[in-house]
């Protein structure tokens, strides 16, 4: 399996705080990584980095094995292959057409083949139809599917999510897991964080586990070693 993006030695500090220090992290292309760990544990640092928005005070990034050298011209490219979809997504004035079509038309796709893909993307969260709703007139889950449907429309590479299902009602939380399992069957990598520790088991994914801005153990292997400690049995097994 080929690695979409794969970081080094990397590390982020914010005055004396360290957010995050990795030594290797590699995201397989095609996976869906499920990010959990506690508050400040470096999740949004990591994301923001993976998504190429913050850089790294030190280490390297590799981009379907092309080093990043975070010139310019090179990120531009490689930006455009990458979607970072918040918790409390940003909709703009004007309709849902206006927002899903936004990051389109700023790469010049318009007319007919734009309207195709917005409604596509619509569809694909469930909101077809709903082009000339105001963005006023949508619900929290709403907004929420309308910027997936936005990120998607774009085809990224990889998709980072950062707790997109915390303030969304049920069913659009289950809409939005539906089309986050479906993604790397269509060629979508993607990343998201969540607190919402029964997703791991509804998801088919890959726990990465941060505590303190470095990876931890997963935690049913946490789990296994405390027991071992506890209860030192040949027979045992855990
Ligand atoms: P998480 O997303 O897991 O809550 P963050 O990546 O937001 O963690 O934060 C990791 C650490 O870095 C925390 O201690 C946080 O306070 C600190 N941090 C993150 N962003 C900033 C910032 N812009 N300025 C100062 N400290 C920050």
């Amino acid at each position: 399996m080929q690695n979409i993006i794969e970081l080094q030695n990397v590390a982020k500090s914010y005055g004396n705080t360290i957010a995050l220090q990795l030594n290797r992290l590699a995201i397989g292309e095609g996976e869906l990584y499920l990010l959990a760990g506690p508050n400040g544990s470096g999740k949004s640092t990591l994301l923001n980095i993976l998504g190429f928005l913050t850089r790294p005070d030190r280490g390297d990034l590799l981009f379907s094995g092309e080093r990043v050298d975070w010139k310019r011209g090179t990120m531009t490219r490689l930006r455009r292959q990458v979607t970072l979809l918040h918790q409390s997504p940003y909709l703009f004035r004007g309709n849902v057409y206006d927002n899903v079509a936004y990051g389109l038309s700023l790469r010049g796709m318009g007319g007919v083949k734009a309207r195709e893909v917005v409604s596509e993307a619509l569809a694909t969260v469930g909101l077809d139809g709903f082009q000339l709703r105001k963005h006023t007139e949508l619900s929290g889950g709403e907004a929420q599917r309308v910027a997936m449907a936005r990120a998607l429309a774009l085809r990224p590479k990889l998709l980072l999510l950062d707790e997109p299902l915390a303030n969304v009602d049920q069913k659009s939380a289950r809409v939005l897991e539906e089309v986050i399992a479906a993604l790397p069957s269509m060629g979508t990598t993607v990343v998201m964080s969540s607190h919402d520790p029964d997703q791991q088991q509804r998801l088919p994914c890959k726990p990465i586990r941060l505590q303190g801005g470095r990876l931890a153990a997963p935690a049913m292997e946490e789990e296994r070693t405390f027991l071992r400690h506890l209860l030192p049995l040949p027979a045992l097994q855990v």
